[in-house]
């Protein structure tokens, strides 16, 4: 296992389309279980797989107790719009209000290949929505009116400028301690 380098805003393959996976393979598991790793090292509640400059078409989420692999997810059901504040691993520091939908049933496959179904409101379907946009190359940003969108670019030129290759490297050492083998696996 191992921290992978975050891709910032800037980098091009936050923004193009990812393809679907089809192999289930033990290559795959070890990236999801590096993108855990790399999640849980810079704090962040939910991680899709181009910001760890991969192709695929897959998202880990985490929230309070749902602890998700998401592969080639779909939107099956959506309602209610709710506003609420979200950042981005690859805009760290930018913050900012988007509406979402309120409820979400998601589809998608486990590391197994096996699909199942997730129901998200608040954070959970906030943060699903968030990822499955970065599978097709968007960011919240994008869904913010245009004088806020302009404001939050100012701010990110600020910021984007730790980061001169765009990578934004997680420090090694203090990696994040092993997690309870009880905590219940929540996907149904
Ligand atoms: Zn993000």
């Amino acid at each position: 296992m191992s921290l992978l380098d975050i891709h910032v805003l800037g980098s091009p393959i936050l923004r193009q389309e990812t393809e679907r996976v089809e192999q289930f393979t033990p290559e795959l598991r070890r990236l999801v279980d590096d993108m855990f790793d790399t999640m849980d090292k810079a704090k962040g509640v939910g991680l899709a797989a181009p910001q760890v400059g991969r192709r695929e078409r897959l998202a880990v989420v985490e929230v309070d107790e749902t602890r998700l692999v998401v592969i080639n997810p779909e939107i099956i059901l959506k309602e209610g719009s709710v506003r609420g504040e979200e950042g981005c691993l690859s805009m760290p520091e930018i913050y900012a209000d988007v509406d979402r939908f309120s409820r979400v049933i998601v589809r998608a496959q486990d590391i197994d290949g096996v699909w199942y179904e997730v129901e998200g409101t608040e954070l959970l379907g906030r943060c699903l929505q968030h990822e499955i946009d970065h599978l097709h190359g968007r960011l919240f940003t994008d869904r913010l009116s245009l004088l806020k969108r302009r404001a939050a670019m100012r701010e990110w030129e600020y910021e984007k400028a730790k980061y001169p290759k765009l990578l934004r490297v997680l420090p090694v050492g203090d990696l994040p301690k092993e997690r309870d083998a009880n905590t219940p696996d929540t996907k149904t």
